[in-house]
């Protein structure tokens, strides 16, 4: 059954020119594509720089809305229309479908402590005013000490922490409302090779505890050969072919 399925889907970014910043035309970045992906696999969505996966992942999660097509979910009240959620099921649907940003030091606001930042997903008008209520301290706290990091940390502020820290931090953030969708871009490279298997390990055990669906964006074919099932490549705003992954790597 599917989780997610994108239908010609089309993301166009303004570009803008000259002292008044007009908008002389557009770039097409998601350019039509359809894609499903299946309830328990791990999806790789591979392809060289600048061809549009990080917009695609982005369209996933609603943190933009696209252009042109659709995407519909298959969630407990069945199959939903993004576009036609009202505010307070989008906010449910940002729950259920969780991204890993690419760049762990600008993802994390650097004014709020790791408490804040793994309380906010939650989206309680309550801990937005800054009272924080015991269940969800525990739940911070048990998340920390799932990726690999201390509870009394939840005190600190990001710039305390490593790299390879923060990404774990940044993890720990987009798993803790319990997602059934993770879409990780790029997880890894940003970091240093020796922090890279450590994180990729802890994406793979998280993954089979939580027995969530992951589309996982990466340029690294070796990444994707460890992880993914199933791999959807991308040229030019398109999906170009979707294959298993033992296929595309026993390609002659
Ligand atoms: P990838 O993740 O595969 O590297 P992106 O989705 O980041 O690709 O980018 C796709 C295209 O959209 C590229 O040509 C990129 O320059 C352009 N682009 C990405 N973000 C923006 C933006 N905020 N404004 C304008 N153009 C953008
Ligand atoms: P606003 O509409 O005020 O921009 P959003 O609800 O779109 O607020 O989200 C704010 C930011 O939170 C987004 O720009 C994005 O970076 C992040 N975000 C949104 N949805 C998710 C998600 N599902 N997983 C992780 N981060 C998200």
């Amino acid at each position: 059954a599917p989780v997610l399925e994108v239908r010609d889907l089309t993301v166009h970014y303004p570009v803008k020119r000259g002292l008044l910043n007009r908008t002389v035309g557009h770039v097409r970045a998601v350019d039509g594509v359809g894609l499903t992906i299946a309830a328990g696999e791990t999806l790789g969505l591979v392809g060289e720089s600048g061809c549009g996966k990080t917009t695609l992942g982005r369209a996933v999660v609603r943190a933009l809305a696209p252009t042109s097509g659709q995407i519909v979910y298959h969630g407990d009240k069945g199959a939903v229309d993004l576009a036609g959620l009202s505010d307070s099921a989008l906010r449910a649907y940002r729950g259920q479908v969780r991204m890993i940003f690419q760049d762990p030091f600008s993802a994390l606001n650097p004014r709020m402590t790791l408490l804040q930042l793994l309380a906010e997903p939650f989206r309680n008008p309550a801990v937005r005013r800054g009272h924080i209520d015991s269940e969800t301290e525990q739940r911070v706290a048990d998340m920390l000490v799932r990726v690999g990091l201390r509870p009394e940390y939840m005190r600190r502020y990001p710039h305390a922490f490593s790299g390879g820290q923060r990404q774990r931090v940044n993890i720990a953030r987009a798993l803790i409302t319990r997602p059934r969708l993770v879409v990780a871009d790029e997880a890894v490279s940003a970091l240093d090779v020796s922090v890279r298997a450590q994180i990729l390990n802890l994406l793979a055990d998280l993954r089979d505890e939580y027995d969530f669906t992951y589309l996982f964006i990466s340029h690294d074919l070796s990444v994707v050969e460890h992880l993914c099932d199933r791999v959807a490549v991308m040229y030019l705003g398109r999906i170009v072919e979707t294959t298993t992954t033992d296929r595309l790597f026993d390609a002659p």
